[in-house]
C-alpha cells in the first residue's frame, strides 16, 4: 500500500519557520513509528505571487484536490499589502477554501494545564478544557446575495443577506455530531432562533438530523448571545458547538483566548468525504503571518505542530498517535520551556522556535 499523501504549503512570514519544525516531527513518525507520509511541498500567498504572479497557481490547486491532506503555515505580509485584492495572498488561501469546498471549520480549544495561568480567565475555569467549535465556513451572510451598498435617496445602505439552506445546515451538522462520537458524545448547537428565520430553520434541521442518524449523541440548542456568555462563565459545560459562519467566527474566536495564545492554537478545515473515505482536508495554524517577529526564531511552532496533529487524528484515523504528539506538547510545557509569547508573569525557560520543536521531539521520543 502506498503511503498517505500530504500538501504542505509553508506560505509567508513566520509560516516556513513554524513548519520546518512539523517537518521534524512527521520525520520522526515515519522513522519511529512507521507512519511514512509522501511529503511534497509548494508554495502559497505572497510566496507565490513572487513566483508566479499568483497566490495560487493551477498546478497547486489541482494538486491539493489530489493528497489526502494539505498542511499550511501562514499567508500574508506588509510587502503585498498594496497589490490589487484579486492577488493578494489570502485569495491562495480562499481559493483552497472554496474549491475543495471546505465547509466544517474545526477549532479546538484546548487548555494545557502548565498555561492555565496564561488565560484571562480564572485557572480552574480553564485549566483542562477541552471543546472544539465546528463552524460552517462556506456559506451565511458572508457569501449571501444580495450583498453591497446601494444609494436610498439621499443615504447609503449596507446589504449582506443571511442565507442557509437545508442541506448546508445538515452537512455541517453530521460533522459536528461524528466528531463529537469521537469525544465526549455532546453536541450544543448555536443560532439566533429567537430574531432569525435562519436560526429557525438551522435549529429545525439539526435537530432533524440528530433524531434520524444520531439519537445516541446528547444534543442541547442555545441562542449565540448565551452561548458566548456561558463560553465565559464556564466553558467546560460544552464539549462540541456547532454553529454558523458569523456566530462561530466571533464564538471561535472567544474561545480561543481562553486558552492565552494565538501560538498555541490549530485548526482543520473539512470537506466531503473523497474515494477513499478520508475528507478533504486542510489543517492550519490560526495565526497569520506575524511579520513582526519574522525571521527572529520567536515564532511559537506549537499550533502548527498541533494542526498536524488533528491531520492525524481526523484525516489518518491515527487517534493515539495525534495524542502522543499532544502529549509531548504538554511535557515540554510542563517543563517550562516557553516560545516569547508564552511567557507570562511566572516566567519560564525561554526558548526559539527550533529549540521548542527540538524539544517536542525529544519527548516523542522519551515516550516510547
Ligand atoms: P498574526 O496572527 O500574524 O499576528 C498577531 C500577533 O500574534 C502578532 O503580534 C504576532 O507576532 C503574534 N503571533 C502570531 N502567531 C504567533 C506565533 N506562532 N508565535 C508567536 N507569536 C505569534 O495577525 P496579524 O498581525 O493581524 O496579520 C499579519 C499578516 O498575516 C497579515 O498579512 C494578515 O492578513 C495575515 N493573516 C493570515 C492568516 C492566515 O494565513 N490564515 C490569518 C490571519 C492573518
Amino acid at each position: 500500500m502506498s503511503n498517505p499523501s500530504l500538501l504542505i504549503l509553508p506560505g509567508d512570514g513566520i509560516g516556513p519557520e513554524v513548519m520546518t519544525e512539523v517537518r521534524k516531527v512527521i520525520d520522526w513518525y515515519g522513522a519511529n513509528r512507521g507512519l511514512s507520509f509522501d511529503v511534497s511541498e509548494d508554495l502559497v500567498g505572497g510566496a507565490a505571487f513572487d513566483a508566479h504572479g499568483t497566490p495560487l497557481t493551477d498546478e497547486t490547486m489541482a494538486r491539493a484536490q489530489e493528497v489526502d491532506a494539505v498542511l499550511l503555515g501562514a499567508v500574508g505580509g506588509p510587502k503585498y499589502d498594496d497589490l490589487d485584492f484579486s492577488v493578494k495572498p489570502e485569495r491562495g488561501l480562499l481559493r483552497l477554501r472554496k474549491e475543495m469546498d471546505l465547509y466544517a471549520n474545526l477549532r479546538p480549544a484546548q487548555c494545557f494545564d502548565a498555561l492555565a495561568d496564561f488565560s484571562s480567565l480564572k485557572a480552574d475555569v480553564v485549566g483542562g478544557l477541552d471543546i472544539m467549535i465546528v463552524r460552517e465556513l462556506t456559506s451565511g451572510v458572508y457569501f449571501g446575495e444580495p450583498r453591497g451598498i446601494i444609494k436610498e435617496g439621499n443615504e447609503r445602505v449596507g446589504i449582506n443577506t443571511q442565507r442557509y439552506t437545508e442541506s448546508e445546515i445538515a452537512r455541517v451538522a453530521r460533522s459536528a455530531f461524528e466528531l463529537a462520537r469521537k469525544r465526549d458524545n455532546k453536541v450544543c448547537s448555536m443560532e439566533k432562533a429567537n430574531v432569525m428565520e435562519s436560526g429557525v430553520l438551522w435549529r429545525d434541521v439539526v435537530t432533524e438530523v440528530h433524531a434520524a442518524e444520531y439519537p445516541d449523541v446528547e444534543l442541547s440548542h442555545m441562542y449565540a448571545d448565551a452561548g458566548a456568555m456561558q463560553l465565559t462563565r464556564w466553558p467546560k459545560q460544552f464539549d462540541v458547538i456547532v454553529t454558523d459562519n458569523l456566530f462561530g467566527d466571533l464564538l471561535s474566536d472567544l474561545a480561543a483566548m481562553l486558552t492565552g495564545s494565538l501560538g498555541m492554537l490549530p485548526s482543520a478545515s473539512l470537506g466531503a468525504p473523497m474515494a477513499n473515505g478520508r475528507p478533504k482536508a486542510l489543517y492550519e495554524p490560526v495565526h497569520g503571518s506575524a511579520p513582526d517577529i519574522t525571521g527572529q526564531g520567536k515564532a511559537n511552532p506549537i499550533a502548527c505542530i498541533l494542526s498536524f496533529a488533528m491531520a492525524l487524528r481526523y484525516s489518518f484515523d491515527q487517534g493515539e498517535e495525534a495524542k502522543r504528539l499532544e502529549d509531548a506538547v504538554e511535557a515540554v510545557l510542563a517543563d517550562g520551556l516557553r516560545t516569547p509569547d508564552l511567557m507570562g508573569p511566572e516566567g519560564g525557560t525561554p526558548v526559539s522556535t527550533v529549540a521548542m520543536g527540538d524539544a517536542i521531539v525529544a519527548k516523542l521520543s522519551a515516550s516510547l
